[in-house]
């Protein structure tokens, strides 16, 4: 506001009014010499919500959605945008041991201990490959283009049934991009991880200890170290002959995906002298404008109204507490004094057991409608979206409107829906 007002730096110091004192009666109190000299304030002002009780002013940081600022948000705020490495969830996995995963880490930022980095930091080595004995050791050759690498990937490649580029590790990792189930996934992942780290491991066991392992040796190496992880991990597999032959070529017990469990959805109507309402959110793309709608329904399950509006905002849990408190404004206006209030939205249910979860920005209006369900019978209810079919679908027709609608009867396009509701009819769920 000093902004806007642009009022010297130097007079900031006699500014002791607080915004509660520019509120009167509910309403804003500004004096008519500032309305008159900053037109623009009247346009700024009438977005923001006046909470209808006496409150206390309050700093809020801007960037959060809760408007609290702690020192985790103080850190994101001041730190450097660090580089987002796509490899590093696929290596770090909880079933590939660390030490194995770390030989990938040091491979991806040029830090393997071979003779061409050795050379690098000073030390002078006389460097031939311990594997084929016919060039240089650079990390290229001794991962990827040494004879004994080839062979352990051309036999990986055999093993998978894939074509895998094995140019670089980027370029090997590229095959872990295809849909696999997660439990394959991980089986693949470890495969091309502990290939990486048993060519280490065989360099060692010449160069330090002498002792020739054929690649062949290696490859049985890679499947006993690959089964391990795979038995680990507690992921499931898809139903794909593909997947089950590759987890089969690395001794891994299949985890069958589970069988979905069917839930019965069933809608319950209020009990005598109370309206039920029923809200949902739609939008036609995800992000994209939501629209709301909701639908109020008395004890026999008749509709004694419905409204939809387009919100305009792409925010769902925005949308979502909006459209709640749309549904408690207007059966306030209606005088429906105990209301029952069911939302498939798991986070507005939430919101209602703790207003901190609302953002700030949001908070006075809805701080209102509190207000106003106190003067009110009023219960808050989950129900899963397959019962909550209704709500959607008029909130379907808000989106193709750009003004409120409310229908004192049953918009046709819902009256299927609400006579298997009357009627107790269940939907399914599967989970
Ligand atoms: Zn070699």
């Amino acid at each position: 506001m000093v902004d806007h007002l642009a009022i010297p730096v130097d007079k900031h110091h006699l500014l002791q009014a607080q915004v509660k004192d520019f509120i009167r009666d509910n309403k804003w109190y500004i004096p008519h010499s500032i309305f008159s000299n900053y037109p623009n304030i009247a346009t700024i002002l009438q977005d923001v919500h006046v909470p209808n009780f006496r409150m206390e002013d309050k700093l809020v940081w801007k960037h959060t959605n809760n408007g609290e600022l702690c020192f985790r948000d103080a850190y994101l705020f001041q730190k450097h945008p660090l580089n987002e490495t796509y490899w590093a969830k696929l290596i770090w996995n909880p079933s590939i041991p660390p030490s194995k995963s770390l030989l990938v880490w040091r491979l991806f930022h040029k830090k393997v201990p071979t003779d061409e980095n050795l050379c690098a930091r000073g030390c002078y080595v006389v460097s031939q490959c311990n594997l084929c004995g016919k060039a240089v050791e650079t990390s290229q050759h001794l991962f990827w283009d040494c004879a004994f690498a080839k062979n352990l990937w051309t036999w990986l490649a055999y093993t998978v049934n894939i074509a895998i580029d094995t140019s670089s590790i980027d370029a090997v990792l590229n095959i872990c991009k295809k849909s696999w189930s997660p439990q394959c996934k991980t089986v693949i992942i470890a495969a091309i991880v502990n290939l990486i780290d048993v060519i280490w491991f065989c360099r060692y066991k010449m160069r330090f200890d002498n002792k020739i392992i054929s690649w062949k040796s290696a490859s049985n190496m890679v499947i006993s170290n690959t089964s391990l992880a795979g038995n680990h991990s507690s992921e499931s597999s898809f139903s794909d002959m593909h997947e089950f032959v590759i987890l089969k070529a690395f001794a891994v017990i299949i985890h069958a995906p589970k069988a979905p469990r069917i839930k019965e959805v069933l809608w319950h109507p209020p009990i005598a002298s109370w309206i039920k309402c029923n809200i949902d959110g739609t939008s036609k793309c995800c992000p994209g404008p939501v629209a709301c709608g909701g639908i109020f329904r008395d004890s026999n399950a008749a509709v004694v109204g419905c409204f939809a509006q387009n919100l305009h905002i792409s925010p769902v849990f925005h949308a979502g507490l909006i459209r709640a408190m749309l549904a408690i404004e207007l059966a306030s206006k209606k005088g429906w004094i105990s209301l029952w209030l069911e939302t498939d939205s798991q986070l507005v249910f939430m919101a209602f057991k703790n207003h901190g979860l609302v953002p700030w920005r949001l908070r006075n209006k809805w701080l209102n409608c509190v207000e106003l369900t106190k003067n009110m019978r009023f219960i808050i209810s989950h129900i899963f979206r397959e019962g909550n079919r209704c709500a959607d679908i008029i909130a379907l027709i808000g989106l193709q409107s750009n003004s409120f609608i409310w229908w004192d009867s049953i918009p046709f396009s819902v009256s299927d829906l609400i006579n298997r509701n009357r009627l107790g009819l269940p939907s399914y769920r599967f989970c």
